[in-house]
């Protein structure tokens, strides 16, 4: 499954629906990054996301902060980007440095200009099944999972992590009865592992699909996989041999049907759909 293919036919779609809107409405989306520190792996990140932005038509604005701004002076920023009229979506890039309380300030942003759904509000209305903003990653992996033909409904799927921002808002979308593909991308029956799961083995091996988040490298052996099972794999994990995921894709390939490689897979649809909730927060916001 051709994550970068599938990325950029998004990004096309967003880029028309895009220029459409400003050109009806004279309003550009905006998108404010705030990077705290100077970890390089966030940096590439927001500057992945920035011409993400260029690509689709939408504007983008970077706050970089020095490790050393303080929690008050950070919820500062957040509450002139909340007020500001021309700022439609704001990102906290993670992890933020120790010493700051990433909940509380996750929790200031206005959550109608939360595009990375994580404000307990929209987590309330995604888990109601009356979404507000998607989660960029699991929905980037039902994106994918759709537009490679891969019908959920009905079939049983084993996501490996319970993480916030992966595995518990992925079990979401899969359980839920309708999606941004129609109903056959949900009503999965969904089965969530994570560090105590007994025989998880065999859990995954009962598994159609398979959607590995756990960090890492090689986890998911091709003993923990069905013959003809569909693998995502959320995983990326930087080793001496370079980035790869959380599944043995030598291995697994040879016996799934379907396989996201890493990289290439999962990551450049995470970027597309935060523009997808930019451009949402936009209509939402000028509505
Ligand atoms: P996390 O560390 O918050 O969560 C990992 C999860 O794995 C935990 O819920 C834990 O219970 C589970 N786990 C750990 N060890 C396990 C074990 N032995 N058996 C079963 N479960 C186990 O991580 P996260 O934020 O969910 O990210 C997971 C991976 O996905 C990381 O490699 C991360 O870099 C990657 N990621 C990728 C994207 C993307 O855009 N492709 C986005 C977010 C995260």
């Amino acid at each position: 499954m051709d994550g970068k293919a599938i990325s950029k036919e998004i990004q096309a779609e967003i880029a028309a629906e895009v220029a459409t809107f400003t050109k009806q409405s004279g309003i550009t989306p905006c998108l404010a990054a705030v990077l705290v520190g100077d970890d390089p792996a966030s940096e590439v990140y927001v500057r992945n996301k920035h011409r993400a932005c260029e690509r689709v038509g939408i504007a983008s604005q970077m706050h970089k902060l020095p490790a050393s701004t303080t929690e008050e002076e950070l919820l500062s920023l957040i509450d002139s980007l909340n007020q500001a009229s021309d700022v439609h979506g704001i990102l906290i890039q993670l992890p933020l440095p120790s010493g700051i309380d990433t909940l509380r300030v996750l929790d200031a942003v206005n959550p109608r200009k939360d595009v990375d759904a994580f404000h307990p509000e929209n987590v309330g209305l995604i888990s109601q099944g009356r979404p507000r903003f998607l989660p960029c990653t699991p929905h980037g992996v039902q994106q994918i999972l759709d537009r490679c033909g891969v019908e959920l409904s009905g079939k049983h799927a084993v996501i490996v992590g319970r993480s916030d921002i992966v595995g518990k808002p992925m079990s979401m979308l899969l359980t839920a009865k309708d999606s941004t593909r129609g109903p056959q991308a949900a009503n999965a029956t969904v089965t969530i592992c994570h560090s105590r799961t007994r025989n998880l083995a065999e859990v995954c091996r009962s598994a159609d699909v398979i959607i590995a988040a756990v960090g890492i490298a090689n986890f998911v052996t091709v003993e923990m996989v069905k013959p003809g099972a569909v693998v995502v794999d959320v995983g990326i994990n930087r080793t001496d041999e370079g980035l790869v995921g959380d599944v043995d894709f030598a291995a697994v390939s040879q016996i799934a049907s379907q396989i996201t490689p890493v990289p290439g897979g999962v990551g450049p649809l995470t970027v597309t759909m935060l523009m997808y909730n930019t451009f949402d927060a936009a209509k939402l916001l000028s509505s």
